[in-house]
């Protein structure tokens, strides 16, 4: 299948479309956040330098992201039915995994930019709730979403919670440098002629049937 790059700000369901990629067509995901995590919690040299980068409020940085991408992609042998997911976030992680791909003869087949609006992403993240108990996600800014009693699991009565931590403030704050950083990264691949734009305002399912008929090899 082919190699694809996901690039959608929060709220989008960006990481649903990736595990039904994974489920379904075995798609390899490589999730740039999760690689820090995991990196972080082996406990030697490399973590304790993440970790004091993490804990100064520092992004970590895109050498070292890098590196980690390089390192994955040879322990697993990756060629193809790659899903990147997270990365590149900006024009320089864009041109390094360009660089990168090129040396290991990988190609980026397609990149998929889930489009949505603030406000819609903003209801997205900040009305989810979910059921400690069961797992169940509820959304109270939708209809079809909300649970029948308010905070209260409808399968099993359990109180919700708050799936996000994230405050308006903070929400604009990180919706708006996902947009600016972002939008070269786009043009770059618009020019390439890989970007594929899906509304996000779709369905799942809907999102899910666009991505399939772009992905098959033929
Ligand atoms: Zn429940």
């Amino acid at each position: 299948m082919k190699n694809l790059i996901f690039i959608a700000p929060h709220g989008t369901g960006k990481g649903t479309q990736c595990d039904l990629l994974v489920q379904k067509y075995n798609y390899n995901h490589i999730a740039t956040g999760n690689m820090i995590r995991e990196a972080i919690s082996k406990n030697d040299d490399f973590s304790d330098k993440l970790k004091n980068i993490i804990d100064s409020g520092k992004l970590v940085d895109d050498d070292i992201i890098l590196k980690m991408l390089n390192n994955y992609l040879e322990k697993n042998n990756l060629s193809t039915s790659i899903v990147f997911d997270g990365y590149p976030r900006n024009l320089n992680q864009a041109l390094d995994l360009e660089k990168l791909m090129s040396q290991k003869r990988i190609k980026i087949d397609l990149v998929i930019y889930l489009k949505i609006d603030k406000e819609e992403a903003l209801k997205r993240t900040l009305g989810r709730q979910f059921c400690p108990n069961c797992q169940r996600s509820y959304n109270i800014y939708y209809q079809d979403l909300k649970p029948k009693q308010e905070n209260i699991c409808d399968v099993c009565n359990t109180n919700l919670e708050n799936r996000s931590d994230d405050t308006k403030e903070t929400f604009d704050k990180l919706f708006n440098v996902f947009l600016k950083e972002t939008e070269p990264v786009l043009r770059y691949y618009q020019e390439k002629n890989i970007l594929k734009i899906i509304d996000a305002s779709k369905s799942k399912e809907e999102i899910f049937a666009i991505i399939e008929e772009s992905i098959s090899d033929n």
